[in-house]
């Protein structure tokens, strides 16, 4: 998958994409990852990328003229066709469902805002939209990294035992439910003692104890995702 960011700060995914599952995607060829900066389809000395609102009030809005030039750069790129996503809190909410349903796109440009957001004009060259949760960022570089490393770590070949992403929480094969507790050793932690179940070797025992965890944590933390 090919993934180009559209950013006034390209420098903050530096350390995000090179460490960790990130950098063995690309090390892997599973992920061709690019950060364009905003600015170099400015036009002006000052390299403007933001103007006042029209009807007057606080804080500035980003120009239509350099992310719509901006993207018609990157679109040409590559000859696969993208999947354009702004990133702002009026979007769809992103969830595990959207992360997997992405795993599809064989190109995606994710586009992040700053400032009071984007004139609204340019969400016209968006395929989709997305929010990833209901409070308000600086910046859509850090919602971008969060639908970046959802999405990579599902593509094939990223992680190294797939069975790690089938059962997890959210997904589809644990129902849409949290995930039950894990322990490592030791078995006797301070008094804190591992529930016998999982040492009893009874792996037909070990399966239902987790389905029941799991249904009793989503009750108690997460009633939403029950209904
Ligand atoms: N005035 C806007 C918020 C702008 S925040 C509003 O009230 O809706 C500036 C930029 O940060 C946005 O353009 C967006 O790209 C990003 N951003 C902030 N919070 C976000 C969130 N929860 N999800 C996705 N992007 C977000």
């Amino acid at each position: 998958m090919r993934i180009d960011v559209l950013s006034i700060f390209p420098k903050m995914f530096d350390g995000v994409v090179n460490e960790s599952i990130l950098k063995i995607a690309q090390e892997k060829e599973a992920l061709d990852f690019h950060a364009h900066d905003l600015r170099d389809w400015t036009h002006d000395l000052h390299r403007t990328v933001d103007d006042s609102p029209y009807g007057g009030g606080a804080g500035m809005v980003m120009k239509v003229e350099p992310l719509v030039e901006a993207l018609e750069a990157i679109v040409a790129l590559d000859a696969r066709k993208p999947h354009i996503v702004f990133m702002a809190p009026v979007g769809r909410q992103f969830s595990q469902k959207i992360a997997a349903e992405y795993t599809k796109y064989e190109r995606l440009i994710l586009v992040c805002g700053r400032y009071e957001g984007f004139d609204e004009r340019a969400f016209d060259w968006a395929d989709d939209c997305l929010s990833i949760g209901d409070y308000v960022l600086a910046g859509g570089e850090l919602p971008a990294m969060v639908t970046i490393e959802a999405v990579v770590r599902l593509l094939p070949r990223v992680l190294g035992n797939s069975m790690s992403i089938v059962e997890e929480s959210f997904s589809a094969d644990n129902e849409g439910l949290l995930e039950h507790p894990h322990y490592t050793r030791p078995a006797d932690y301070r008094g804190k003692a591992v529930p016998e179940v999982l040492l009893s070797g009874n792996h037909a025992e070990i399966e239902k104890w987790r389905k029941d965890q799991s249904f009793t944590r989503t009750q108690k933390q997460r009633p939403d995702l029950l209904s």
